[in-house]
């Protein structure tokens, strides 16, 4: 009559679908375990054109297509050079990949609008599941 209640916690927490998608085209582009702090894990920044972006950092985003090259030039992140980072499935312009001499060596810093948790990526959310009707069936 032994029950084992469990250390099952980790477990379950690598279970959890903590993905984060694109919001235009459902790719998984990083998950929020991912996530990183540099001085906080969300920043308003803008360019120098003076668009404002609101951005996460993560550690790691496989669902990242990185463009063009490294670039120091007025970067958000002192020491850090950055590049442009587009989505794998559909390429949109999601943030930028950051490299630099210290650590983490790599992170990602991507624009808050362009992400979301639901893979369908509901407009207006419709809670969990997708939204997936193709007009057949007629009750
Ligand atoms: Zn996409």
């Amino acid at each position: 009559m032994l029950q084992t209640v469990g250390e099952t916690e980790t477990d379950i927490e690598n279970a959890t679908d903590d993905g984060i998608y694109c919001k235009a085209c459902g790719e998984m582009v990083t998950r929020s375990r991912w996530r990183l702090s540099m001085d906080g894990h969300e920043h308003v920044v803008f360019n120098p054109a003076g668009v404002v972006f609101r951005i996460l950092c993560f550690r790691e985003a496989p669902g990242i297509a990185e463009r063009g090259l490294p670039s120091a030039e007025f970067s958000w992140f002192k020491g850090y050079q950055w590049s442009i980072a587009l989505c794998r499935g559909c390429g949109a312009h999601m943030g930028w990949r950051y490299m630099g001499e210290s650590e983490p060596p790599i992170f990602f810093g991507l624009i808050k609008g362009t992400l979301t948790s639901s893979p369908g990526g509901a407009p207006g959310g419709a809670p969990g599941g997708k939204p997936k009707s193709d007009g057949r069936g007629g009750s």
